[in-house]
């Protein structure tokens, strides 16, 4: 098998044909053995059907049926784990990522690249706030972590068998694909093209879906966070060790002093917000803590037609 396509699908009962006819286009072109492994994230409209429609009619169509929605990072690991193809694409349902760009992936990846990602120029048809927050999210994280994880970047791109073995060796449960790919290393080289509008049925990740994968892609691959409330710790402390000796002045020396009622209120507000935040950040590690020692799998599987 030469290559497999994951696609993740949650909801995606308007692109499903249209997406297999023209993934299905490009790889018979491409004059190669493939095959698809589309994974059903919990969809509630008619996705399930559909798949199980064209699984019946094109042998090439491998179908995993999750026992809910457990997002699309884990949707597209699920999907990952049952590949059997020496190069494995990973590519959005909603044709925001051109299927035709696959042969520009493919081909890099024979000139010796074992991951070739796919860089948005430009993306159409998605909110101002949405690129907004999304450049910020990358150009913070690049800062931050010591794995250079590209910029601009989803999850579209071919990655070897090699990386696929190596995902497989990392079992942490609050997946980030984008920067695990990277961290496994060798040689990673990217293409450039304009992301398109979503074809049909709207997006599946909500604001508080993408501040989850922003937050695990930050606390998995950096501990900038902590460092930062530890400074913080440190720089407030001083500030209010500093204020004392002036309370303690102001009143056994210069006798110069009131009832402080205010300068009271700020200090212990601004104590209390300081040492809150730092608690919150050392909890959102504790959290992903605590859910990689419960060891759960990281998901269940339905039904499937992929012989394991
Ligand atoms: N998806 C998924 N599970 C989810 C949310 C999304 O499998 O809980 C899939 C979705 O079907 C699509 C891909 O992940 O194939 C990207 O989602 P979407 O297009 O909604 O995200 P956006 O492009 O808006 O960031
Ligand atoms: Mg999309």
């Amino acid at each position: 098998m030469d290559i497999s396509v994951v696609i993740p699908i949650y909801n995606e009962e308007a692109n499903i044909v249209a997406l297999h006819r023209r993934v299905k286009g490009v790889l018979e072109a491409m004059e190669v053995s493939y095959e698809f492994v589309f994974v059903n994230d919990g969809s509630r409209d008619r996705s399930l059907e559909l798949l199980l429609e064209l699984a019946a009619r094109d042998p090439q169509v491998g179908y995993i049926d999750l026992s809910r929605n457990f997002g699309h990072q884990i949707a597209v690991t699920a999907g990952l784990d049952a590949t059997r193809g020496q190069a494995v694409v990973i590519i959005d349902a909603d044709l925001q990522d051109p299927p035709e760009l696959i042969p520009s992936l493919y081909a890099k990846m024979q000139v010796g690249y074992e991951v070739v990602y796919a860089k948005r120029r430009s993306r159409q048809g998605e909110s101002a706030a949405k690129k907004f927050t999304a450049r910020l999210f990358y150009r913070i994280l690049a800062r931050i972590t010591s794995v250079s994880i590209p910029v601009d970047t989803g999850d579209f791109r071919i990655i070897s068998r090699k990386v696929v073995e190596g995902l497989k060796k990392m079992p942490e449960q609050n997946k980030f694909l984008r920067g695990q790919i990277s961290w496994i290393g060798y040689r990673q080289t990217f293409v450039e093209y304009d992301r398109a509008e979503r074809a049909g049925g709207e997006t599946g990740y909500t604001y508080r879906k993408m501040i989850r994968l922003a937050l695990d892609g930050i606390t998995a691959f950096s501990d900038a966070p902590l460092k930062f409330a530890t400074l913080s710790g440190f720089l407030v402390s001083g500030i209010a060790f500093l204020v004392m000796l002036y309370t303690l002045y102001s009143r056994f020396i210069s006798h110069d002093y009131e009832p402080g009622w205010a300068s009271l209120m700020i200090s212990i507000l601004f104590l209390g917000g300081v040492q809150l935040i730092a608690v919150g950040i050392i909890g959102e590690y504790i959290a992903r803590l605590s859910a990689n020692v419960r060891q759960r799998p990281l998901y269940l599987v339905a039904d499937t037609n992929i012989p394991s």
